[in-house]
Order: C-alpha cells, then structure tokens, then sequence
C-alpha cells in the first residue's frame, strides 16, 4: 500500500513536471483553455500558491483567450477561476458570463430527445454527451459557490437527461450519450461515462431546489453506486484506450468528494486504492502517460492524475457549493472557538509529547493522524494501555490539530457522555442531543474504562457509537484490551456489535509502558529530597 510519504512524493513530483511544461505564452498542454484550465486546477488543488508565476501567467492566458463556442472550454474556465479564488472584477465577469452561456447552452427543448437537459460541445449542439454534461455540472455547482446559482429548471432538466441516460442501460451504469454510441460504448466507456453521471448526478444532488428533482437524483445517485459497487475497478478503464483513464479516475474523485463524501467503492476505500494504483503508475520524471497516446497528451493526463490525487483539497473545494469553502471555513468557524466549544479538560498538543518515553507509540501514526484525513475518510481512534501512559494527552492533540483544520469536535468522559444522554431522554430530548452529536465531524469519548453500565446506559451509548459508523470519526480511550470491554458494556452480544463497528476502519494505538506521571513524580520526588 502507498504510504502517505510515497503519495506526497508522487504529488510533488507530478506537480514538478507539471510546471516545467508551461508554454511561453503561459498556456499548458495543446487544448489552450482546456488543458491549461485542467492544468492550473491541479496545481491549485495540489498546493501550488494562486500568487506562484505559473499559475498568475495561466489565469492571465486563460483570461486573455477570448470565449469560445466550446462547452469544455467554459466549464472547466469557471472550474479554474473559482479553485483560483482571486476575484478582481475581471475574473469575476468572466466566471459569471461563461456561467450564463452553460445556463443557456443546455438543451432547453423537452422534443429534442438527445439534448434536451444535457450539454453538448457547443452551445448549439444536437446531442449532448455525459462527458460535457458533467463538466457543465461542475461548473455550475463551482459558480454556486460564488453565489451564481442556476435556476432551479437548470437542474430539473438535467435530472431528465440522466433519467433517460440511465434508461438505456436500466441497470445503474451510464453510456456517452442517448442516441447510438454503439461504436463507441463497444469500447467499454460504461465505467469512465458512469463514473461521469456520478459527479453529475452529485451536483445535481448538492443543488437541485424542486423536492421531486431531488427525490430522483437521490434514487439515480443510489443507483449508480449500486452498479459502481460491483463493477468498479481501478486498475483500468475497461475495454477503452487508455487515454480515458486518469479521466474516469478523477471523474470517480469528483462524485465521491461531493457532499455527502462516498468513502469506499464496492468493498474498498476508493482514495487509497486508487493513489496505490496512480503511484505505481507514475514514471520517474513525475509525468503519468499512456502507451496508446502521443506525448501531447501527457499534460492532460498527468493534470487528471494530480487531480484525482488531490482529494483533501479537492474535499475542500467541493464542499463550498454549501458555503465552507476554505475561506469561509476559517472565518464562520475560528479554531479558538471550535476548541473552546470541544470541551477539553486541558490544552495537550503533539509538540510536548515525548516520544522517547513511550517507544511503544508509532510516532508516525500519530503524526499522520494529527494532519486529520482520517476524519474525512471516516476512521476512528482506538487508544489502549494503562493509566498515565497519555492516552488522554494523545486524544486531546489530535482534538486539537482537528479543530485547526475546521472540524467539529467534542469531547467527553464516556462517564459524563453517558449521564448526559440518560438526562436528554429523561427530559425529552434525547432526538436534539443524538442530532447535535450527528453533526460533529469527530467525537471524542475518553476513558471507557472500569464502568460497569445499566442495561439502557450501554444501549444509549451503543447507540451512539453505532450512528457515527462509516458516518463520521470516533477517539476511544480505554485502560481495558477490547476482548474486556464485556465488563463495560455487560451484554456480549452488544460488546461484539460495539467493537465491530469501533474497529472496522480503525487506527488501534497501544500505549502500555510506564507511567509518565509515575515516573515524573518520583522524579520530582528523589529530586526534592
Ligand atoms: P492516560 O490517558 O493514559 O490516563 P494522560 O494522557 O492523562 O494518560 O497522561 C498523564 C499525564 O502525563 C498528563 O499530564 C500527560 O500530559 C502526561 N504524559 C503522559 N505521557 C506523556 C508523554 N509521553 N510525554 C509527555 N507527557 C506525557
Ligand atoms: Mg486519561
């Protein structure tokens, strides 16, 4: 499995090879506006600063090139400038001018049967394409993020396009287009054009205002996931040339990090499988390509694959179409009050952890933690070792870094998390309390230790454990190995449904060793005397 490490490495090194391929006019790739917006997105998306050379001279290309009768060319000129972030009045005419011509260039005539609701290459195209469709969604759910919203018919009539797009096969997956590809779907494009209609149908989802709308997306989103859970695969594009690939993997990225996020594919966590897959893939000099293309492409592939990589940001990006983009992120939510709100008992970071002290700790684990993925993959915590071993401390660093970074966080004793779930139901309002606990991206329960639970305490915490499962992430601490947490939770049954679902997708870290507050206080002790 790629490390962390190996990943930033390939990030780094795609990124590098990137740059070095600018035109002098400030351009990437051969497609002008098209790869050059494809290409300034992965340097954004990849960290690359919105004041860096590169990226000033793209945008000034981009802004420079005059529009163009190209769907492609608008779309991803409206993706590049939000991910760009700048707005002078220039950048912020054109996203709004090019998000007007999607609007308009949609097919707006219910008796055009293939355009109607889809996009094409041009703004009067007779067919449209999943492939221009699903970039004009993205733009559009991007724009949304400046407060250009769509009208609510823009998404009514993209849903009827899907609708019928998904009616040819009827089983979930998604063909190019609705008249006959048949030449064209013989290659195998079900994967990359469903993996498409999946970031569409997302964005549809996050936007579409009509109840009805949003009832059918709902339903298309579940089944193209139903057929993506059997069939997907991420080694290849089945049955395509292979210059469809790094597309159906970022396509993939795109419509799993739309809110609300997809983790895992089938029965694999699609990110990690898929920067394996793309390390490996990577040739030394950083650029990813593919035997059946000719080198001018290797820009546009190589800009797909650092896409795809890029999911934290990317999952940044995304979840501004609901107001926490990055910016507003830091300013809604300050750290100093998401810390004051998490409730921890002491402030304990990373930095005044001494490793040396405990040898048994992975370090890097508990660094890699500290940057806070595991929260948006939805994994847990587990802390296990005896008293004064910094089970605690360890809990809280993580907490923090967390709330650095805009997540929600909340810490209890599992003693007082369980009085307070017993007071909520007394009082009736136990369904408030279990809603506000849905909303916190990380929940921390410290010292699930020597308590000895009701059988209604055990079901309300189970309860809790249980509705964060695969939905958001969980710190446990506890002084007991998990084969004891029967003495807590009493029932084995329930002990075995608790652990199940605590350690499915879990990072299990063992502290045992001495104690530090042992070991310091006979230390001051033999000091004082
Ligand atoms: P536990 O959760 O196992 O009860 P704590 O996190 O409460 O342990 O640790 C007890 C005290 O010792 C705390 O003040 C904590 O900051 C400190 N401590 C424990 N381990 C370390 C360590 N390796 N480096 C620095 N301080 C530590
Ligand atoms: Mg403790």
């Amino acid at each position: 499995m790629a490390t962390r490490q190996q990943i930033d490495k390939a990030i780094k090194n795609g990124v590098l090879w990137l740059m070095a391929q600018q035109n002098a006019d400030g351009s990437y790739g051969k497609w002008g506006v098209g790869s050059t917006c494809l290409a300034v997105m992965a340097l954004l998306y990849n960290n690359v600063a919105n004041q860096d050379a590169a990226v000033k001279q793209a945008i000034a290309y981009i802004l420079n090139s005059a529009p163009v009768d190209n769907g492609y060319f608008r779309s991803l000129t409206v993706m590049a400038l939000v991910a760009n972030g700048e707005k002078t009045p220039d950048i912020v005419s054109r996203v709004q001018s090019d998000t007007e011509w999607l609007i308009q260039a949609q097919g707006h005539n219910p008796d055009e049967i293939l355009s109607y609701g889809g996009w094409g290459f041009t703004s009067v195209s007779e067919a449209a394409d999943g492939s221009s469709t699903q970039y004009a969604l993205l733009a559009l759910y991007a724009a949304a993020a400046w407060g250009l919203a769509a009208p609510r018919e823009t998404w009514s009539r993209a849903v009827r396009w899907y609708q019928r797009n998904h009616d040819i096969n009827n089983d979930g997956s998604y063909t190019y287009g609705l008249g006959d590809y048949s030449w064209f779907n013989r290659g195998g494009i079900r994967h990359s054009m469903t993996a498409a209609a999946l970031a569409g149908l997302k964005a549809i989802n996050a936007l579409a205002a009509d109840p009805d709308d949003q009832a059918q997306v709902k339903s298309l989103v579940g089944h193209a996931l139903d057929w993506l859970n059997t069939n997907y695969i991420i080694e290849l594009s089945p049955g395509i040339r292979d210059s469809w690939y790094y597309y159906y993997l970022y396509s993939m990225a795109s419509g799993c990090v739309i809110e609300p996020h997809i983790i895992f594919i089938g029965t694999n966590d699609w990110y990690t499988d898929m920067a394996d897959t793309l390390v490996a893939l990577q040739k030394p000099d950083g650029r990813w390509t593919s035997e059946l293309d000719k080198k001018s492409t290797e820009v546009v592939h190589t800009s797909f694959a650092l896409l795809a990589l890029a999911k934290a940001n990317l999952h940044l990006v995304a979840s501004g179409a609901n107001g926490r983009n990055k910016s507003s992120l830091a300013k809604e939510r300050p750290p100093k009050r998401q810390i004051r709100k998490a409730g921890f008992p002491a402030i304990k970071t990373l930095d005044t952890f001494d490793f040396k002290h405990s040898p048994r700790i992975n370090r890097s684990l508990v660094e890699q933690l500290g940057e806070g993925d595991f929260i948006s993959r939805k994994e847990n915590i587990v802390l296990i070792g005896n008293p004064g071993t910094g089970k605690t401390h360890l809990a809280i660093s993580i907490g923090l870094l967390a709330c650095n970074r805009g997540y929600r966080v909340k810490f209890y004793t599992a003693s007082e998390l369980i009085h307070k779930l017993l007071v909520a139901q007394e009082q009736r309002r136990y369904v408030k309390l279990a809603q506000l606990l849905g909303q916190i991206d990380l929940l921390i329960i410290d010292e699930l230790s020597y308590l000895t639970l009701s059988r209604p305490s055990a079901e309300l915490l189970f309860q809790v454990i249980a509705s964060r499962y695969e939905r958001a992430s969980l710190i446990i601490t506890s002084n007991l190995e998990l084969s004891q947490w029967a003495t807590i939770f009493g029932d084995p049954m329930l002990t075995a449904a608790v652990v199940d679902r605590v350690i499915h997708k879990s990072h299990v870290i063992d502290t045992h060793g001495p104690s530090y507050r042992l070991k310091h206080r006979l230390q001051s002790d033999s000091l004082a005397e």
